[in-house]
């Protein structure tokens, strides 16, 4: 197992996530599905290319909800992330991202709303983030990045038997309203109508 910190200067990025994008906690769940939207989307393109040749198989984006776990989940079956991509895509950029979030908030008011937080808005609802993914790359080894809310992480192998990410959620106490089926076909019929890959929501059955 690889321990870390993730590179932050700021002392810790997430209160002042959750502060400044307190009213739209709900715009997580958009990030999520574009990001594996986006991870299928470059998927398709490899494969016309010829540089992925493999089975396409069924790429529906899956959002499954465990009500009692306060445990939500988005999955799809895009390109994944080796362990490499996730040091460099995830522990690295999405905090420079932060940095230049603290940086125009410095500056000016009101552009809150136009700064898209990516990956890291999980936080805004979530105590816990996983991410559990295999790359599409032959003989990938599959990851799991895990990270409560401070700036360290944890990213160890770990099985997974099919391609694709996993992004698991573990609610936040705050964020009870989405661990509720109704909100959550609520906003994926608000943000997520009209995506070039199909999205299901079902219940997990666990
Ligand atoms: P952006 O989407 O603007 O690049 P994000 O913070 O949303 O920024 O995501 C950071 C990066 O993490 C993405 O560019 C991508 O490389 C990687 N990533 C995030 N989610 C996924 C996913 N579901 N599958 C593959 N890669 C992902
Ligand atoms: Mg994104």
């Amino acid at each position: 197992m690889q321990k870390g910190k993730i590179g932050v200067t700021t002392e810790n990025i997430f209160p002042i996530i959750k502060k400044f994008l307190y009213s739209d906690h709900e715009i997580f769940l958009r990030e999520l599905i574009s990001n594996a939207v986006d991870a299928t989307t470059k998927l398709k393109a490899l494969s016309s290319m010829g540089e992925f040749g493999g089975e396409l198989g069924d790429l529906t984006i899956r959002v499954e909800l465990d009500e009692k776990g306060k445990k939500l989940t988005v999955s799809d079956r895009g390109v994944g992330m080796t362990e490499e991509e996730v040091n460099k895509y995830i522990n690295q950029i999405a905090f420079s991202g932060a940095e230049e979030f603290m940086k125009k908030y410095e500056n000016q008011s009101g552009i809150i709303g136009h700064f898209g937080l990516g990956f890291y808005s999980a936080f805004m609802v979530a105590s816990k983030v996983e991410v559990i993914t295999k790359s599409y790359r032959e003989g990938a080894q599959a990851v799991k990045w895990a990270c409560d809310g401070t700036p360290d992480f944890t990213l160890e192998p770990t099985d997974k038997a099919e391609r694709g990410t996993d992004i698991v959620l573990y609610l936040a106490e705050d964020s009870a309203e989405f661990g509720e089926k109704t909100r959550i076909e609520a906003l994926l019929k608000k943000y997520c109508s009209f995506l070039p890959v199909p999205i299901a929501f079902g219940k997990e059955q666990k």
